[in-house]
């Protein structure tokens, strides 16, 4: 039986108890990295691998196995003739949960002790503003969320929240959103929940998710391009996110690329964003609108306010000429941004994800053409241009990957 107890105890971050128990501590999540890294084992391969003698290790796999964590998963023919059991991590032991926090609404996932999605609620309406308020709703909702998913709320290790613009995933602090008090915004939402809270970029969570569980394969170097209503770039170089010093990189969006007047975002004049991103489209569409182009949007859409990315993105779909007119322009200037990058980190892989990217080929073709235009041929011939294989699912996937990995690493 699993008892809150002692998985606190494994995966505690305090150093209570030295001597014997500490030790025991530290063996005991060597023996659970293990398996995660390498998959079931026999007691004869744990011991070879960690250099740990056979009785010891047998009586923290026992230990494991009362605690939950771990599973006699019966007997397997090993080397000798002799038959062995083989063990695991339990899928059910402790599980995780990742928190995507988009414009309007939240993905929100829970993820088991084998990186299984059990549950992922998508699209949970909420609007995000940079008020106490909104704080406050995101912390209601995802209380929600914990206790319609009927797990004990102790078997929960560490919810990943992803949040847009500049956060430290180091400090647990949120520059762009929800920055009211000295306190870290992580520890501010963790004594609210009493679940252990990591922050994290957005792009960041949604890159290192399709790095373990969607379109990469066998890549090292990858930059996932976050399109949403602003653009964002998680960086992957040989298989780890590149954060820079303070968490800040990949700030793709807020490059000066126009000599334009429109104020971004981020308070600067001529950032990418504010030509390449879900906010600039809706804002070229009803431009277009009121010159009176014809679209099926300007039927749909009674009040310019109103309109959505999503609603464009359909009538892309829907093969709606003006649409796909604006997404063609749009992608030529995003290939033009993307060669930019990849004559800088010449990476094996670019993905195109975020909500704009469910446009598909409509965006990522002239993308990828403008690309080979203006990169170096030789740099750019080493680069595929993919979309996101994860979609909606990519943040929460990160977020439940990234906090899990930082209980295991504790
Ligand atoms: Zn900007």
């Amino acid at each position: 039986m699993s008892t809150a107890s002692s998985l606190m105890e494994v995966f505690s971050d305090e150093t209570v108890g030295g001597g014997v128990a500490f030790k025991n501590k530290t063996l005991k999540k060597a023996i659970i990295n293990q398996l995660d890294r390498f998959g079931d084992q026999t007691i004869a391969d744990l011991s070879k691998e960690l250099s740990i003698s056979t009785p010891k290790i047998t009586s923290l796999v026992n230990e494991l196995i009362q605690d939950g964590l771990l599973q006699d998963l019966g007997k397997i023919d090993s080397t000798g003739g002799r038959r062995a059991s083989i063990y695991g991590l339990g899928s059910d032991a402790c599980f995780f949960i990742g928190v995507d926090v988009k414009r309007y609404y939240v993905n929100i996932g829970l993820l088991d002790f084998k990186k299984h999605l059990v549950t992922v609620k998508e699209k949970v309406p909420y609007p995000l503003e940079n008020t106490q308020q909104s704080l406050s709703a995101l912390i209601k909702s995802i209380k929600k969320f914990i206790s319609e998913s009927k797990v004990p709320k102790e078997k929960i290790l560490a919810i990943g929240i992803n949040l847009s613009g500049r956060v430290n995933n180091i400090t647990g602090y949120s520059y762009s959103y929800f920055h009211f008090q000295e306190e870290p915004l992580a520890s501010i939402i963790q004594n609210e929940l009493g679940i252990r809270t990591f922050l994290e970029n957005d792009s960041n969570a949604m890159a290192y998710g399709e790095f373990h569980h969607g379109a990469v394969t066998t890549e090292k170097n990858v930059l996932f391009i976050n399109l949403d209503y602003g653009t964002g770039c998680g960086i992957i170089l040989n298989n780890e996110l590149y954060y820079g010093k303070s968490g800040f990189s990949g700030e793709f969006g807020h490059i000066p690329f126009y000599n334009n007047d429109i104020i971004c975002g981020c308070g600067k004049k001529g950032c990418l964003e504010t030509e390449v991103s879900g906010q600039a489209l809706i804002r070229l569409v009803k431009e277009q609108l009121a010159k009176g182009s014809s679209s099926i949007l300007s039927k749909k859409i009674k009040k310019p306010d109103e309109l959505k990315l999503e609603d464009i993105i359909e009538a892309a779909r829907q093969e709606d000429v003006l649409a796909i007119e604006l997404l063609a322009e749009m992608g030529e200037q995003l290939g033009k941004g993307l060669a930019v990058l990849i004559n800088l980190f010449n990476p094996e892989l670019v993905i195109l994800g975020g909500t704009l990217a469910e446009t598909g080929d409509f965006l990522r073709l002239p993308a990828r053409s403008a690309l080979n235009k203006y990169s170096l041929s030789l740099v750019n011939s080493d680069t595929q241009v993919k979309l996101s294989k994860l979609g909606e699912k990519a943040g929460v996937m990160g977020g439940c990957l990234i906090a899990r990995s930082k209980v295991l690493s504790l």
